[in-house]
């Protein structure tokens, strides 16, 4: 059977069951999550498909048997436990967003405090411009149950360059090419949102121009491997 599109998808689902079980310890790694507060998912490579964390399972007890495969309409295909409360959101993101290969959601301390005032992290550090290319939103306020926050995750980032979004009240839900993107974008938002945070305590930090900003971007999405999300139309070429 090597090579048929069925042994393909089963290798494509368990090389991304390892990543995304591993990916849950750099959330760890990083102080983004405390107890099972935060999850991961990964989209199959050209199928409706994504995996993703199992809900209320301690990080120190995954493993790539314990990721659950679900579809674009968040049912589970494969997996004894249930998925992530949060599955939901993230199917809405797949289904919308179809250039996103990962999702990422954290309750991660200084960018949740930003959220709880419904503030966007302006962008005040190139390496916000780098990685974010703008302020990180804010997204609207919204009920877990529903599509609500994955209307809110796409609604927000659909009108900005930056693959995070803060939902107000809530955390943070970044989106990437791949899942491991989408963790670097959740590590890196959590450090400029304690950095912002931290300078506004010595007095107002000093804005960048909207054109260095531009320029940070494009230069930082075009040298540093694959971006993070897909590059918007008036960037590309800026390759020098
Ligand atoms: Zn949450």
């Amino acid at each position: 059977m090597s090579g048929s599109p069925y042994s393909e998808l089963a290798a494509a689902v368990s090389s991304l069951r390892q990543q995304v079980s591993d990916l849950h310890q750099e959330l760890v790694r990083y102080d983004l999550v405390v107890w099972t507060a935060g999850n991961v998912s990964g989209r199959v490579p050209g199928h409706d498909l994504f995996v993703i964390k199992p809900s209320g399972v301690r990080y120190d007890r995954l493993s790539p048997d314990s990721m659950i495969v679900c579809d674009l309409d968040g049912q589970v295909v494969e997996g004894e436990l249930s998925p992530s409360s949060d599955t939901a959101a993230h199917a809405y993101v797949y289904r919308h967003m179809p250039d996103v290969g990962g999702v990422v959601h954290t309750h991660s301390t200084y960018a949740c405090a930003w959220a709880a005032r419904g503030e966007p992290v302006p962008c005040v550090l190139t390496a916000m411009a780098d990685e974010f290319g703008d302020e990180i939103p804010v997204g609207p306020f919204a009920l877990i149950g529903d599509d609500s926050i994955g209307r809110g995750i796409v609604g927000t980032l659909g009108e900005h360059r930056s693959p995070a979004v803060l939902m107000q009240n809530h955390g943070v839900f970044t989106i990437g090419g791949d899942a491991r993107a989408a963790v670097k974008a959740a590590v890196m938002c959590e450090d400029v949102a304690r950095s912002v945070h931290i300078s506004r305590q010595l007095g107002e930090p000093i804005p960048i121009d909207p054109g260095d900003v531009d320029r940070l971007h494009a230069r930082y999405q075009n040298v540093y491997g694959q971006p993070a999300r897909p590059v918007p139309a008036t960037d590309r070429g800026a390759r020098p």
